[in-house]
């Protein structure tokens, strides 16, 4: 695809092997591999990927004794795929609140490793409620005081509003704008929170005007470019920045990396 933006993706799942593979098609994709996601994205235009490696055990990915044998694996595929990928790939991680001493230990670890991405983290995968508990908290003070940037999946509206409340020094990146409702809670926030920002990933980017109203309302140094690959198919994310003539040029290199850069410090 011919354009002279850079794009980074700043919400995917990359994935060494099947298990960890969440495209619902895969099996009739039978091409899809970490060498192909690269080409693909290339294809696309798009420069880097961000983000944590998931699976889905009823998907056929391997089975574990608890969900901090099964974060630790996912985190471990995500290293192994930095040595792969090199400069196109920022890897993400996951943390569990039921877990804070692994935790913590764990931000240490990808933190001697160069990783400064929480995320996305994704309750619903890992078997826990709440981003605003006690755990949770400790977990994430941690976290910021190793400048790291966190993604979360967009959860219950009440608890993300207590979340952003409880962490004014964090960086924290809301993924999918989703239906209208939520999307409007999303600007809410938006608008209330310096340190809140909304990537275009999932539901909601399809919906005609959400990118401009999302500018308009909430500044567009508010907004990142995300597909939520290889779940979502990345062609129609890029074109819904790319192809949308309610937004300018200048607005679309700055949702597509500009916002990323500065909230990762990349040059
Ligand atoms: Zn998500």
């Amino acid at each position: 695809m011919q354009h002279d933006f850079e794009i980074i993706d700043f919400h995917t799942h990359p994935f060494l092997s099947k298990a960890y593979n969440t495209c619902n098609h895969k099996e009739v994709l039978r091409d899809m591999s970490a060498e192909n996601t690269l080409s693909l994205m290339q294809k696309l235009g798009v420069n880097k990927i961000c983000g944590a490696v998931v699976s889905v055990d009823s998907m056929g990915g391997p089975l574990y004794e608890n969900h901090w044998q099964r974060i630790s694996d996912w985190n471990s595929q995500a290293l192994e795929l930095k040595k792969i990928y090199g400069d196109f790939y920022i890897p993400g991680f996951h943390i569990h609140p039921d877990f804070v001493e692994e935790s913590c230990l764990e931000i240490d670890r990808m933190h001697g490793q160069g990783v400064r991405f929480l995320g996305e983290l994704d309750p619903y995968l890992c078997g826990y409620q709440s981003y605003s508990s006690e755990n949770m908290k400790i977990i994430i003070d941690y976290a910021t005081k190793k400048n790291m940037v966190v993604s979360i999946h967009t959860m219950l509206d009440d608890d993300m509003d207590a979340f952003v409340e409880q962490h004014p020094d964090t960086t924290i990146v809301a993924a999918h704008p989703n239906e209208y409702k939520g999307f409007m809670r999303h600007l809410q926030r938006l608008k209330k929170y310096p340190n809140y920002y909304l990537d275009l990933s999932g539901y909601g980017v399809f919906r005609h005007g959400m990118l401009r109203r999302a500018i308009d309302e909430a500044g567009v140094h508010k907004i990142l470019y995300g597909s939520d690959f290889p779940t979502c198919n990345p062609g129609m994310y890029v074109g819904s920045v790319l192809l949308d003539p309610l937004i300018t040029d200048e607005e679309k290199r700055i949702v597509f990396a500009e916002n990323a850069k500065r909230l990762l410090k990349l040059k």
